[in-house]
């Protein structure tokens, strides 16, 4: 399972230096690669909208 980021994205940047992984990529909405997540939980602690979690 892996994290999700929802269309409250900002495109902020703030959580792509915050992965350990690299699994984050720029966009008009920011993506996370489920094959490379880890499910830390970083990026959603940082996400100003709250638009990361994990997915159902
Ligand atoms: S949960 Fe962790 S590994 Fe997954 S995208 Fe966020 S920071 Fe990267
Ligand atoms: S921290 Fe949140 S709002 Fe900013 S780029 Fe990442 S997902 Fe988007």
């Amino acid at each position: 399972m892996a994290y999700v980021i929802n269309d409250e994205c900002i495109a902020c940047g703030t959580c792509i230096d915050e992965c350990p992984v690299e699994a984050i990529s720029e966009g008009e909405i920011y993506t996370i690669d489920p094959e490379l997540c880890t499910d830390c939980g970083s990026c959603a602690e940082v996400c100003p909208t709250e638009a990361i979690s994990p997915a159902e």
